[in-house]
């Protein structure tokens, strides 16, 4: 294997804490215990993500998957196993190559607030994108994948012990974790201020919006699978849950106003609920790319986003 970077920014932002960055990318957090020590997430799939993790702890890991997304299970074939909800289990690991490294360059763009030039200007990013981001090496086999289940629990030792709960609408099986001992909440991509949902009703996401929110008695800090809408080792505002929650309520009782809001992936984000010809309506998506969006409007309420699908509103009753 080609040396590979472990140069991500990173900090320790509670005692045997990490956020660790991976280019503005996705973000993996790090919780060491006394016995093990948990991987939350793999991101894009940039670098060496172990390599780097053992420089700071030689404790065996335990690797949970927020969701089945490319950008949170890509570097999941560096360990041996891994858990994720049967729900996300069903998608490769790691996804597309092309797909990874076009991600990747629009998402450094973006963070320098400029399309295209400046990236290829500086090196701003210790990565090299044609050998950082690569297909899994022959010693990096399919991981073991365990089922995440709602409620189980890890225990790393030393009184520190992380419960998982299933928090679905991002994905269906998108999962959320608990450090008691830190009184950390680890969020994935279920909570932040550009939230997307509408892989269950939103009458279901609602109800496990609301058990976030009954659990902030046990946590001081909301940490999105990613470092933005936030700085590196800081947590989401504390309006961001409550503010999600209103616009949930407010749409289930027939408010709905969507919004155009431009996008930094090339295209405006619809007002209608009509499923959208992504190629169709973005010439700067990635060449080649057949997908159609899911049906998915936009709401805003101040600074906080919320993309929702109309037609997947109420749980069916019968
Ligand atoms: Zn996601």
């Amino acid at each position: 294997m080609a040396e590979l970077t472990k140069l991500y920014p990173m900090v320790q932002f509670k005692k045997d804490t990490w956020e660790i960055d991976e280019f503005d990318a996705a973000s993996i957090f790090l919780l060491v215990g006394t016995e093990k020590a948990m991987v939350i997430d793999c991101g894009m799939g940039i670098g060496d993500l172990r390599g780097a993790i053992e420089m700071i702890t030689d404790k065996p890991l335990v690797v949970v998957i927020s969701h089945g997304h490319i950008d949170h299970t890509a570097n999941a074939r560096q360990f041996e196993e891994i858990w994720i909800s049967p729900k996300d289990a069903d998608k490769p690991i790691p996804q597309n190559i092309e797909r990874r490294r076009w991600d990747t360059i629009r998402i450094a763009n973006r963070q320098k607030g400029c399309f295209e030039g400046v990236y290829k200007m500086f090196k701003l990013y210790p990565y090299d994108i044609n050998v950082d981001i690569r297909e899994p090496g022959p010693d990096e086999p399919m991981p073991i994948i365990h089922d995440l289940e709602d409620g189980m629990q890890f225990d790393l030792g030393g009184g520190r012990i992380v419960t998982a709960y299933a928090c679905p609408g991002h994905s269906e099986g998108e999962f959320i974790f608990l450090d008691e001992k830190t009184r950390t909440l680890f969020a994935g991509d279920a909570l932040n201020y550009n939230l997307g949902v509408g892989a269950v009703p939103l009458e279901t996401t609602l109800r496990y919006m609301k058990r976030m929110q009954d659990l902030s008695e046990k946590y001081d800090g909301i940490y999105n699978g990613h470092h933005d809408f936030r700085a590196l080792g800081a947590p989401l505002d504390d309006d961001c849950l409550p503010t999600v929650i209103a616009m949930m309520e407010d749409a289930l009782a027939g408010h709905i106003v969507p919004c155009q809001v431009p996008s930094p992936w090339g295209q405006d984000l619809q007002l209608t609920s009509e499923p959208v010809n992504v190629m169709a309506q973005a010439p700067g998506m990635m060449p080649g790319t057949k997908e159609t969006r899911p049906q998915r409007v936009m709401l805003r309420r101040g600074r906080n986003f919320l993309g929702i699908n109309p037609e997947n509103l109420y749980e069916k009753k019968d």
